[in-house]
């Protein structure tokens, strides 16, 4: 397989990451041999990743491969982590590549997850989806009134009215871009709140690790080929709007997950597990009860009509339809009727960027090395998005994904293009040794000095997926199913 993908993706210098934890190597040996004579199998499994050449945006994929030559045919479960570019050429050329990339089986996406809805990393879904079909498309359960704000008050720069259409109602996206069936269900990912940053800044006392997966609780865990969770009509009608074309009126799914779950590949090997800062509009302290309906806080209306009036604005201007008659401000429009409710919010600020980590479970710390490997802590790989990693976030996440897995680390996306807004001193010790890549064109501000900088101070390997060069990322472990 190695050499497979290594002649398909071109002379592209893949990076192995390895770590070596000499005291496992007898224990190795014990416990292999001991497996083979109780007759469980040990599997192999191969993990491909790469960063893929866009510059500033976003187009991250993998594919782990596993089992042996002589039990059959070899099984693979393909990811993304978001899908776009600042420049709609390059996203374009690297998006057409995928084919080539995942391989023979890589028309199925097993699972796309969009960090957030700024252009640079959803647009080129579309050009993704005439190639691929996508099984689990994984979004930031982010309530529609939110959505709203991002698109009409911060999304001049990041949100196109394609891009704000599909995250008001993904089902009449695909429906106008006759795209219908190309994605089978919508996993909304909902967070905590994200950390309370009211206070002073969080010191040395980490609050109590959580616990590693707890095999007693099998609802912590959501399996690919669980096909039993239901129709999240209530989840659905908080974050997407109605638009004449409801989400249940299309084959998507919607189902919700609490950060607290994790998705792991079909053979329970590898997770996935994500975190959500976003606050909610109660957080943000955007709406009130009064009368004991939930009212918007600015014009005190009860939130449903809010919805409805937005809802007929947006279809009135044509950001629901073809879009070639949306008239030039439409977003001023919007804009206007949603502060009429919520009122001026530039203070209320959100850290929405759905961080996922990903990387192997239960495995033994033990790699051999090759050449070209860069030895890191573990080889999980933490996606970032755009969020801003301050260090109420960092604490908020390391309690969120535990000491285990925080251990296991070892490839950092650098988040927002490595701008300095979102990257702070002291960052870079949480996660040392590890590789840090930025996804970034190689502008004044992305990366940022300061931010190469930091990371330089610590030694850290940093590594650029900018225009030219994509940064490509392998390794193999090895499942010992009965190490516990
Ligand atoms: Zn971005």
């Amino acid at each position: 397989m190695i050499q497979e993908h290594d002649i398909n993706y071109g002379t592209i210098f893949w990076y192995e990451i390895c770590i070596k934890h000499t005291k496992f190597l007898p224990i190795l040996d014990i416990l292999s041999s001991r497996l083979f004579v109780e007759g469980a199998t040990v599997m192999n499994y191969h993990v491909v990743q790469a960063f893929h050449a866009v510059g500033n945006g976003t187009l991250f994929t993998g594919q782990i491969t596993w089992g042996n030559s002589y039990s059959g045919p070899i099984s693979r479960f393909n990811w993304i982590y978001d899908c776009g570019s600042t420049s709609e050429r390059v996203i374009d050329t690297q998006v057409k590549g995928l084919p080539l990339w995942f391989g023979a089986g890589g028309q199925d996406i097993d699972m796309l997850v969009l960090s957030h809805f700024d252009d640079d990393h959803v647009n080129g879904l579309e050009t993704l989806l005439d190639n691929h079909v996508v099984k689990k498309l994984v979004l930031p359960y982010i309530e529609w009134a939110q959505s709203i704000r991002d698109i009409s008050v911060m999304g001049q720069k990041g949100t196109s009215p394609s891009v704000a259409l599909f995250q008001l109602n993904p089902a009449r996206w695909l429906e106008i871009k006759n795209k219908e069936n190309r994605i089978g269900e919508i996993v909304l990912v909902q967070g905590n709140g994200g950390p309370d940053d009211s206070g002073s800044e969080p010191g040395s006392n980490f609050p109590k690790d959580i616990d590693w997966i707890d095999d007693t609780f099998p609802e912590n865990k959501m399996e690919d080929n669980e096909d039993d969770a239901k129709y999240d009509y209530e989840a659905a009608d908080s974050v997407f709007m109605g638009l004449g074309y409801p989400m249940h009126h299309s084959a998507i799914k919607v189902t919700r997950i609490n950060q607290e779950q994790s998705i792991s590949n079909a053979c329970k090997t590898f997770e996935f597990m994500f975190y959500n800062a976003e606050k909610s509009l109660q957080g943000l302290g955007l709406v009130e009860e009064i009368g004991g309906k939930i009212c918007a806080k600015k014009s005190r209306v009860p939130l449903g009509k809010v919805k409805t009036e937005i809802e007929n604005l947006i279809m009135g201007l044509g950001l629901d339809g073809d879009l070639r008659s949306l008239p030039a401000n439409w977003r001023t429009q919007l804009k206007k009727c949603y502060e009429k409710h919520f009122g001026h919010t530039a203070k209320a600020r959100n850290n929405i960027s759905l961080c996922m980590y990903a990387g192997p479970v239960d495995t033994l710390p033990f790699m051999l090395c090759h050449r070209h490997s860069v030895m890191t802590k573990g080889l999980a790989i933490l996606m970032t998005g755009d969020i801003n990693l301050n260090s109420w976030v960092i604490d908020d996440m390391k309690q969120h994904f535990g000491s285990e897995r925080w251990d296991n680390l070892g490839v950092i996306q650098v988040p927002h293009h490595g701008s300095r807004h979102c990257w702070h001193a002291g960052n870079t010790r949480h996660f040392m040794p590890a590789i840090f890549v930025q996804c970034a064109t190689g502008t004044k501000h992305h990366p940022h000095d300061d931010v190469t900088r930091e990371l330089t101070s610590h030694h850290a390997c940093i590594l650029n997926a900018d225009r030219s060069t994509p940064v490509c990322i392998k390794y193999d472990y090895t499942y010992f199913p009965h190490k516990r």
